[in-house]
């Protein structure tokens, strides 16, 4: 049995305390009696016989077997007034007695009082009686309480642990724009509702159903969903609460899940998270974490257990599928991989609508050009932004949300709060000169995305902004695009040279020339577009599991790895020089350009191509094709 001695200290030091506390008490009242009822003071037992032979003595009462006595006596030092006295008595002095009778003073022998001895008695109890009570109180406290510490026989008998939802508030109505797999999990609500229609023609219903997408794209919103549909108990728990600092915990409360669903059947298990359990196995340094694997092994083992037809479907949620043991991932067990993921225009706009719901809108506002603004935003994104725009309405005391706030608060999601605007100086010349270098070299360059705006108003770590509107579809890449988006990116450090001169470059390219690498560097090893030839010589590194990745073994030669150096840094010199001559040739717009906008602050789009339309000189070489 394991018990957490931290635990009982904790308990018992508050009994010690009291009980050490009880027990001076006791000794103390086990001691003289005799000072109790009145305040007398010591008397010497030699002063006291002088007393006695001067006659001043008026009564003695003995107490304790005649060791102590308390003595009424007048004080000559106090106009002979009647005080009271305590005089401890030599042990055997049957003299006293005499002598007391001799000089006619009133005596009085009063029995020793039992009481003392009870109460020393009792002390010496209370203690023990408290220990026990402490530690009594103790088990009984961590039986009742959940996977409490200091209980073998029901450990982690998770009552608490894992809730049976019935309402979680949440519709299918509430999520949008992740079409398929609400369909998906539409399906699986009618496999518990009807299997008959399922097994009548042979189909086996599936176990388990696994959710995978980046964060913030609904998983656990279309769970809680199928929880407030679906009309069966639903049984949620997260991956890490299998997860304790006690061996065997995790397995135990497995078990004990899928016991209280079997009784429950038909129902759901939804498991949030569950790459905190579900990770490979023997990956890492010293094989990894024991508990863990226990656990993974029991949800296996049960998943094995129960057959398909058993009423019961687990749906688990992750953002991690690349770290998930295979076995979890065999037919049999999450047989099925429904995916979120960022929604689409469409999508977004739906998921806008339900967002917009219970906010209140000015009638300009286009929740269409929204969605158009934000590519790439997850649900959670746009219900934030929604939220964040609703915040800056209020804090503007205004009546509803316009644009203007819409359009702050996807700048402030993006690219983190406003900063106060520098004042003019050589700094903020410059910074303008590196922002319109990112400008016209995208605007110049045809494969590359449309300026948005370009601002001079820091926001996060950026002194100064560009601000592209990005192409809606961003899954295929070409490469002519690729190649602009580096010629774009290194747009700033080449206005920067060009303009004033190598010396004094700045630090303010370091963010743009490690994306700049990254991309040049996966052109040549990820996607074939060099002179390397179509290979594939690295695999996409996500996080390294430490251990597994750490030792592995380089896919290519030291020849290989020296010609992928020369290539990713010919394409970047190439680049470079395309975005400086770019900048030489367009140095009347660019010097106009810097003046508005440290005048203005900020530039739009539109101004911004006008403006480089009236100067813009179309090479012959027909080296870059502008926008305009
Ligand atoms: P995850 O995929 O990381 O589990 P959540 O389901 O927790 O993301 O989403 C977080 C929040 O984002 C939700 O509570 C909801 O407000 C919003 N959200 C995300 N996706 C959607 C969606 N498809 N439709 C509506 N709201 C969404
Ligand atoms: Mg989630
Ligand atoms: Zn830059």
């Amino acid at each position: 049995m394991k018990i957490s001695w931290k635990v009982i200290l904790l308990w018992t030091l508050p009994a010690l305390a009291i009980g050490f506390f009880l027990w001076q008490g006791a000794f103390g009242s086990s001691g003289i009696e005799i000072g109790q009822n009145t305040a007398s003071t010591r008397m010497t037992y030699g002063r006291f016989l002088e007393y006695l032979d001067n006659d001043r003595v008026r009564s003695v009462d003995l107490y304790e077997n005649g060791r102590t006595a308390r003595v009424a006596a007048v004080d000559p030092q106090l106009n002979n007034q009647l005080q009271q006295w305590r005089v401890d008595l030599p042990a055997n002095s049957p003299e006293l007695i005499s002598k007391l009778r001799e000089a006619k003073v009133s005596f009085d022998i009063h029995p020793p009082r039992n009481e003392g001895a009870i109460w020393g008695l009792l002390g010496n109890l209370i203690f023990p009686v408290l220990l026990i009570a402490g530690l009594f109180l103790l088990f009984r406290r961590s039986s009742n309480v959940p996977g409490g510490p200091g209980q073998a026989m029901n450990f982690a008998k998770s009552k608490a642990r894992f809730q049976m939802e019935a309402k979680t508030g949440v519709m299918f109505d509430d999520v949008a724009g992740i079409e398929e797999a609400k369909e998906e999990l539409q399906e699986v609500v009618t496999f518990l509702k009807k299997p008959e229609r399922f097994t009548a023609v042979g189909a086996r219903i599936p176990k388990g159903v696994l959710l995978v997408g980046p964060p913030g794209t609904g998983k656990t919103l279309l769970a809680k969903a199928i929880a407030g549909e679906a009309g069966v108990p639903f049984f949620s728990i997260s991956g890490s609460e299998f997860v304790e600092m006690f061996v065997g915990v995790g397995a135990s409360r497995v078990r004990d899940l899928f016991k209280k669903a079997k009784e429950n059947a038909p129902c759901i298990i939804f498991i949030d998270e569950i790459d905190a359990v579900g990770r490979q196995r023997g990956a890492g340094i010293g094989g990894g974490n024991d508990e863990r694997e226990q656990t993974l092994n029991q949800l296996l083992t049960e998943m094995d257990g129960f057959e398909g037809n058993a009423g019961i479907i687990i749906i688990a949620a992750t953002n991690r599928p690349d770290v998930l043991d295979s076995a979890l991932l065999r037919p049999g067990r999450f047989d099925r991989q429904v995916t979120v993921d960022a929604p689409d225009i469409k999508g977004r706009l739906e998921i806008l609508d339900v967002h917009a719901r219970n906010k209140k809108l000015a009638p300009d506002i286009s929740l269409e050009a929204i969605a158009r603004r934000t590519p790439g935003f997850t649900g959670a994104d746009l219900s934030n932004l929604l939220n964040e725009a609703a915040i800056l309405t209020a804090r503007r005391r205004k009546e509803a949300i316009t644009m203007l706030e819409i359009n702050d608060a996807v700048d402030r999601v993006v690219a983190g709060m406003e900063g106060t605007p520098l004042v003019d100086s050589k700094s903020k010349r410059l910074i303008a000169y590196h922002e319109l270098g990112h400008a016209i070299v995208g605007t110049l360059l045809k494969d590359h995305d449309p300026v948005q705006k370009v601002t001079l108003i820091p926001r996060g770590q950026a002194q100064g902004l560009t601000w592209f509107t990005p192409s809606e579809d961003q899954s295929l890449v070409s490469r002519a695009q690729l190649m602009a988006r580096i010629t774009g990116a290194l747009g700033g450090r080449a206005a920067e040279d060009a303009i004033f001169g190598d010396a004094e470059v700045t630090t303010g390219a370091g963010n743009d020339l490690q994306q700049v690498t990254g991309m040049a560097r996966q052109m040549v090893t990820r996607f074939g577009m060099s002179d390397l030839g179509p290979l594939s010589l690295e695999s996409q590194t996500g996080e390294v599991f430490l251990g597994r990745d750490l030792m592995k073994i380089s896919e290519y030669s030291e020849e290989i790895a020296s010609r992928i150096d020369a290539q990713v840094r010919s394409i970047v010199e190439h680049c470079y020089d395309d975005a400086k001559s770019i900048i030489r040739e367009n140095r009347a717009a660019i010097d106009r350009l810097v003046d508005l906008l440290i005048d203005k602050e900020t530039i739009d789009g539109e101004e911004f191509r006008q403006i480089v339309a009236e100067y813009a000189i179309v090479p012959e070489k027909e080296k870059y094709v502008p926008h305009i």
